[in-house]
């Protein structure tokens, strides 16, 4: 079985009809978040995602987390993924999604709320972690700018309960890096989305 994880598709019509193609061909697909630009064309975009396959949303910094519900609630394929774990092939997916305390944007989590959202998740076997924003100086986290803006509560979480692989998006002149933290693993996805096997 394979998944399709990608993010950031920012409402792009074409980026999105591309990752539409790949998503009808995979087992299952993990959207991670800011799919619409600044809450436009969110509705657009999922009806565009829902292929067919069964599809687990996170809002990014862009939309929200009512906003991922509801769009989910009329449409059965697709399931938030927020807050959220699910077993598939031996591995427990948990997503976190929205933008960091004093970033940008319309769903942004405290330090306190992050960590409250991730403490359901300690001792968890085989975690795996999609989240929309990355974990806190990491290579994953690093703008053009040269400006670490990850989540630092996130990356806390990394290096006590050690997840396989993190999958993250939201920086994206990152898209494709790789990193280490720990023995976890940490994987900067884009709009193209990558599969990775379950
Ligand atoms: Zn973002």
């Amino acid at each position: 079985m394979q998944a399709l994880v990608f993010s950031d598709l920012h409402a792009d019509r074409g980026a999105t009809q591309k990752i539409a193609a790949k998503l009808r061909v995979a087992d299952y697909g993990f959207c991670l978040g800011d799919l619409s630009q600044w809450g436009q064309g969110l509705e657009a975009t999922v009806d565009a995602l829902d292929v067919g396959t069964q599809l687990y949303v996170l809002p990014g910094n862009h939309e929200t987390e009512k906003e991922i519900e509801q769009v989910c609630r009329e449409r059965p394929n697709l399931h938030p993924l927020h807050g959220k774990h699910i077993s598939l092939g031996g591995g427990n997916f948990v997503g976190f999604g929205g933008g960091r305390e004093r970033g940008i944007g319309r769903f942004l989590l405290s330090n306190p709320e992050a960590e409250q959202i991730l403490a359901q998740f300690r001792g968890l076997t085989n975690l795996i972690l999609l989240t929309h924003t990355p974990p806190f100086e990491t290579a994953v986290d690093l703008t053009g700018g040269n400006k670490h803006i990850g989540s630092l509560p996130l990356r806390m979480f990394i290096q006590e309960e050690q997840p396989h692989v993190i999958y993250s998006g939201h920086v994206h002149e990152r898209r494709g890096t790789t990193d280490n933290l720990g023995a976890s693993k940490l994987v900067s996805v884009g709009a193209e989305g990558i599969l990775i096997d379950l």
